[in-house]
């Protein structure tokens, strides 16, 4: 039954959970619990915060590979504006 003390030392072994609190995956009830659980464990509120951090970082890495796809769809739309959306406002 000690198997589990290696999930992050935490003495609950909720670490499964803050994943799934991560992910979006948890009720709203485990939501309360997990919160609860963070405000007297700092095994598992460090691991939510490494957590979040990879995540983040992860996140942004994958928005820098995405601006080629960004920018096509920004100048097909600027000139959708240009030659369908112009104004009779003729300044010579
Ligand atoms: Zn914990």
């Amino acid at each position: 039954m000690s198997d589990c003390e290696d999930l992050g030392n935490c003495p609950d072994a909720r670490v499964e959970k803050l994943y799934e609190y991560l992910d979006g995956a948890l009720s709203h009830q485990d939501i309360e619990d997990i919160k609860v659980h963070m405000d007297n464990c700092t095994v598992c509120t460090e691991e939510y915060d490494l957590e979040r951090l990879i995540r983040s970082v992860v996140k942004r890495s994958c928005a820098e590979a995405a601006p080629e796809n960004l920018k096509a769809g920004i100048l097909s739309r600027i000139n959708e504006i240009k030659t369908g959306g112009q104004t009779s406002s003729a300044s010579t």
